[in-house]
């Protein structure tokens, strides 16, 4: 961490209009919140169906505002023109800032990212919500490196405050300035962190599971252990925790810090959340993970 990131906001310019790319999980949570603080963002997918849910999900989370008497219903209808959903790059011209949210690949988002670079203006700003690949590795196939940064976002979107945004090597102190103010924007809490395994967070966090898959594999009870850490105080324990994280992305990330640092996090593949998805335990995705869900 260079400087603070309130330092960078200053360099940076405001973001008028918005763009995701990848209408998932967390490119619909990405665009509710940037349509809820009052930017407007453009949801690009390359299927229908995604997008259609992207809008439901949006529509749902609005409709609990609602609900709290927070909005009005005239208040979410506008709200909710803030996103404009599309399945081409038409518009991407006027867009001041693009967030990559497509799947974990890093072929794919090569592609898209350099397609994306091709269509916008020299100084709009691209980032990235890769939670496990390198923000430098991803820079190697773009013309303006300098324009490019991480915007690791949690999920749920919506709930969860913080942003890491990820330095690269090449990127400019503006296109951190930029990225900082729009997280600003939206209502969240940005931190700038240098490119590395895990960025900050999953570096905390992934060594924290590594502890609690020790203690299973000694026999532990995993209800014991999530009363335990919520008697400590978090709001849920490991066990509960993985089950919202996703076994599958929790084993590749795992994986992505085995590599990065193999003195601390090397593991022989036996460990509980491998056995986990071995047994098609997924966590909250598909209803069985630590805990059932309907
Ligand atoms: P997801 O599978 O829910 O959504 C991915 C979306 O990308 C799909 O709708 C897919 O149709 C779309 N897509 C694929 N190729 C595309 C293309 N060429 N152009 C436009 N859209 C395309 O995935 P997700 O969970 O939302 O994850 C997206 C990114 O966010 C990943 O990089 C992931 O690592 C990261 N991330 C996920 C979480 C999480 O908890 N799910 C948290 C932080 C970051």
């Amino acid at each position: 961490v260079k400087k603070q990131a309130g330092q960078y906001e200053k360099l940076g310019h405001s973001v008028q209009q918005a763009a995701v790319l990848g209408a998932g999980i967390m490119g619909g949570g990405i665009a509710y919140q940037s349509a809820s603080k009052g930017t407007p963002i453009l949801m690009k997918d390359i299927k229908g169906d995604a997008i259609e849910l992207g809008l439901k999900e949006a529509r749902k989370l609005f409709g609990k505002q609602v609900e709290r008497g927070k909005l009005t219903n005239e208040q979410m209808a506008e709200r909710l023109t803030n996103i404009r959903p599309t399945l081409s790059y038409g518009d991407f011209g006027e867009v001041d800032l693009v967030v990559e949210a497509v799947v974990e690949n890093p072929k794919v988002k090569d592609g898209v990212l350099t397609e994306v670079e091709a269509l916008v203006a020299d100084n709009t700003v691209l980032t990235s919500n890769t939670s496990t690949i390198s923000i430098d590795r991803l820079a190697q196939n773009l013309k303006r490196p300098e324009n490019f940064c991480g915007m690791h976002f949690f999920n749920p979107v919506h709930r969860m405050p913080l942003v890491e945004v990820i330095r690269g090597e090449r990127t400019s102190d503006k296109t951190v300035g930029t990225t900082v103010a729009y997280a600003r924007a939206m209502g969240k809490t940005p931190i700038v962190v240098n490119d590395c395994p895990g960025f900050l967070v999953n570096r905390i966090l992934f060594p924290y599971f590594s502890g609690f898959s020790h203690l299973m594999a000694q026999g532990g009870d995993f209800e014991h252990v999530d009363k335990v850490m919520e008697a400590f105080g978090w709001p849920m324990g490991p066990a509960y925790l993985l089950d919202v994280v996703g076994m599958d992305t929790a084993v590749h990330a795992q994986d992505v810090m085995a590599e990065g640092f193999p003195d601390r996090m090397a593991h022989d593949g036996k460990n509980a959340i491998q056995l986990m998805v071995d047994n098609d335990r997924l966590g909250q995705k598909n209803g069985k993970g630590f805990y059932a869900y309907e």
